[in-house]
Formats: structure tokens, C-alpha cells, sequence
């Protein structure tokens, strides 16, 4: 339990403002997370969870509830786009959750967020709560929202996303860049396809500009999801909308030549919704005073590594680390030791995802899946 008992206002409630919400809570403290959204939608999207994931959501005392929604793949297999040779085969299944102490899991991103939602105490999450503006106080921070509320936190973390406002208020405007990439992705019932060609592991299906990922998302496989990554003028980009409904005919176009296995797949699916890809460089920092940035808002990344909100509970798991026993006077230097522990980090997984060859070929994922939150030192500046 936490001594001191201070304030802390989390912005966002995606998977890592909502992880760090329940950590804090369990410290004793003081926590709100606004969250800009009317309410949480479930959009069809599957979601890994790797080993290192799997720890901190160990820790928030999902592990079993997880294992029994999601689907345990036995491996994750590599193949090329037309001929369906394997480039790759990666044990997961039990050979995984022995080597590294945790399982690896495939699930429906909304079955994810409402669980870790569900570990949250209520009273804590504030719906229709968009930050517009942020000023540090003598004492504190006074966040303004859009539906007219002010408050003052002694501690902000800004867990708003790879388009985060916080981040603009430390950093200044730089936009986060298009890859050139949008991901077509969606869910839809097994049961659309024939028996014998519902997928049994992951797979990705590697073409020479493009890729599709499949696996289904419950552990009954019962639901079956894919995402693609293909090059794409996005014309449809706002600055308030990164995602939008897909044409299915037009997804289903840009991967004719690929294998039969793979088609039927994309030719079974409803609909698609498509997002565009974002990345950015390693920001030169992530807090200021006592506000300090999490997950995408700080290390954005493409999907292609399946590492993006592993990376935000592992912020989240050292952030709570940090902040324990930190106290008003102290919470600048603890932030400082967040950013030094999981920026070198972030930083590798961010560039090894901009290339896009993560298990393309033979490859050790060893210092991925194994590094475990709850215990890695803490650095010191
Ligand atoms: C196609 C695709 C596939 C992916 N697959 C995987 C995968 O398999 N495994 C994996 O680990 N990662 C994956 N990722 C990455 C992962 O989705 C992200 O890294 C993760 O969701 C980031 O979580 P977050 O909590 O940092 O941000 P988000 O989930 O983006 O949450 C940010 C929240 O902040 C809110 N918000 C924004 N601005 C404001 C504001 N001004 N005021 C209040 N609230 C605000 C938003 O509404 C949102 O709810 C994938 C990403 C994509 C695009």
C-alpha cells in the first residue's frame, strides 16, 4: 500500500491507462481516467497477447479469466503469399508458456479491454471527458475538458493514443507519419466457412508489398479474424478520423494471386473496417513536471510485431513500480525513472516493427516474449 496518497489523472481509457488505473488503485491511490469516448464499441479486432503481456495481465488477475476466452494457438506459422511454403514455424502452445512462464493468447481486443474494464473500481472511469487544455499549477495540474469540467490532479499520464493530445502539449504539433500501410481487419463467425478451412493456428501469409494475418479469436474458434497490412492512398485520413468502413470488394481485389487457403478466408467475411498505420521516431521525452506520457501516446509502432499494447501494460506495470512510495516531491524524479527504465526498450521494438520482418524467418523472439515488467530494475538516472 502506498504512503503518500496523491492524485493521479489518467487520460485515456485504452488497455494502458485502464492496466495502470487498476495497479495504482491496488496501491492506494487516488485515480480518474477521462476518457474522451460515450461509451467502449466493439469493434472487430483480434488482439496477441505475448508472454511479456500475459505477465502484467497476470498481475491484474486476468490470467485464467483470458485463457479461457481466448484461443491458445500451437503455433505461429510464416508462409509465402502464393505458394504457401512455411518461411517460418514458431512453437507456441504449452512449448511458449514453458519457455517463458506465460501463455500466449489470441483474443477479441473488445474481450481484453472489458476484462481489464472489469478490474477497474467503479467510480473511477469518467465517460464524455475530452482533454482540451492542461496548465501546471504551483501545486498540481488543472486539466479543462470539452464538456466544460476542470480539475487539478498531482500527477497527469497521458495514455491517449498514438494521436495524443498530451503528447502535442509537451512535445508541440508533429503530427505522427503514415506508413503508406492501412490495415483491413475484421471479425466474423467461423461458421461462414467451411469446417475443414477454419483456421487451427496463426498464420501470416507473406506477399512481396502486403501481408494478411489470421487466427481465430476464442478459444472455441468459433470466430475468425484477420488483418491486413497493404500499401494505400488514404484519402478518407482526418485529424479526428484514422479509421473507416472498408470495401470489402476492393480488400478482396488487392490480394487476387494470393494463396486458395487465404482467399476463401477474405472471400467469408462480411465486412471490414480499415485503419491507417501510424508510426513515429523515439520522442526525445516523455514527461515534464509531474506529467508523464504511456503506450502509443509515447512509442507508436506498427502492428507488426503484435507488440503495441504489450509495450503499454509493460508501461504501465513500471510506471505503478515507480510510483510506489513516490511521493508530491519526489514524482518528478519518479517519472524520470519510468522513462529511463522502458525507453531503451520501446525504443528497439519500435524499430524492429518498422521493419517488418518480425518471424518472417527463423527468429529468436527470446528477448521479447521474456522480459517480465514486475521485476526488470528499475533504472536510476
Ligand atoms: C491493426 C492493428 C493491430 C494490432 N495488433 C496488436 C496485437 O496483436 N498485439 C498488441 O500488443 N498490439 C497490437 N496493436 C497495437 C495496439 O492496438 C496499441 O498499441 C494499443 O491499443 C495502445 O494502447 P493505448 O492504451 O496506448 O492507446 P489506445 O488504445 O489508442 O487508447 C487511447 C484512448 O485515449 C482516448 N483519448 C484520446 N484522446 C483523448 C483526449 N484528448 N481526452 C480523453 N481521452 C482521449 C481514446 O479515445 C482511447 O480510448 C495493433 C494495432 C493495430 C492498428
Amino acid at each position: 500500500m502506498n504512503q503518500s496518497n496523491f492524485s493521479v489523472a489518467i487520460i485515456g481509457a485504452g488497455i494502458g491507462g485502464l492496466a495502470l488505473a487498476v495497479l495504482l488503485k491496488e496501491q492506494g491511490l487516488e485515480v480518474q481516467v477521462y476518457e474522451q469516448a460515450e461509451a467502449f464499441a466493439r469493434v472487430g479486432a483480434g488482439i496477441q497477447m505475448a508472454p511479456n503481456a500475459m505477465k502484467v495481465l497476470r498481475a491484474l488477475g486476468l490470467e485464467s479469466e483470458l485463457k479461457t476466452l481466448g484461443f491458445c494457438s500451437p503455433r505461429a506459422l510464416s508462409r509465402v503469399w502464393d505458394s504457401a511454403a512455411l518461411s517460418s514455424e514458431l512453437p507456441l502452445g504449452a512449448a511458449v508458456e514453458k519457455q517463458y512462464g506465460a501463455p500466449y493468447l489470441f483474443l477479441h481486443r473488445a474481450d481484453l479491454h472489458t476484462a481489464i474494464a472489469s478490474r477497474v473500481p467503479s467510480g473511477v472511469i469518467q465517460m464524455r471527458h475530452k482533454l482540451q487544455a492542461m496548465e501546471l499549477l504551483s501545486k498540481g495540474v488543472a486539466l479543462s475538458f470539452a464538456n466544460g469540467r476542470r480539475v487539478v490532479a498531482d500527477c497527469v499520464v497521458g495514455a491517449d493514443g498514438v494521436h495524443s493530445w498530451v503528447r502535442e502539449w509537451m512535445l508541440g504539433a508533429q503530427p505522427a507519419q503514415f506508413t503508406g500501410k492501412v490495415a483491413y481487419r475484421t471479425t466474423f463467425p467461423a461458421s461462414l466457412l467451411p469446417a475443414d478451412q477454419v483456421p487451427k493456428e496463426r498464420t501470416k501469409w507473406w506477399g512481396p508489398d502486403r501481408h494478411v494475418v489470421v487466427y481465430p479469436v476464442t478459444a472455441k474458434r468459433d470466430e475468425i479474424y484477420f488483418v491486413t497490412s497493404q500499401p494505400e492512398e488514404a484519402h478518407w485520413l482526418t485529424a479526428e478520423s484514422w479509421s473507416a468502413k472498408g470495401d470489402i470488394e476492393a480488400l478482396k481485389k488487392s490480394f487476387v494471386g494470393f494463396h486458395p487457403d487465404l482467399q476463401a478466408i477474405l472471400h467469408a467475411a462480411p465486412q471490414v473496417h480499415k485503419w491507417a498505420l501510424f508510426e513515429r521516431a523515439p520522442l526525445s521525452q516523455w514527461s515534464r513536471g509531474a506529467v508523464t506520457l504511456l503506450g502509443d501516446a509515447c512509442h507508436p509502432m506498427p502492428p507488426y510485431m503484435a507488440q503495441g499494447a504489450a509495450c503499454a501494460l509493460e508501461d504501465a506495470m513500471v510506471l505503478s513500480r515507480c510510483l510506489q512510495n513516490a511521493s508530491v516531491q519526489t514524482l518528478e524524479a519518479n517519472l524520470m525513472r519510468y522513462e529511463a527504465t522502458r525507453k531503451p526498450r520501446t525504443t528497439q521494438i519500435q524499430t524492429q516493427s518498422s521493419r517488418n520482418t518480425w518471424l518472417k524467418g527463423e527468429t529468436d523472439p527470446t528477448w521479447v516474449y521474456a522480459y517480465d515488467a514486475l521485476s526488470t530494475p528499475l533504472v536510476s538516472r
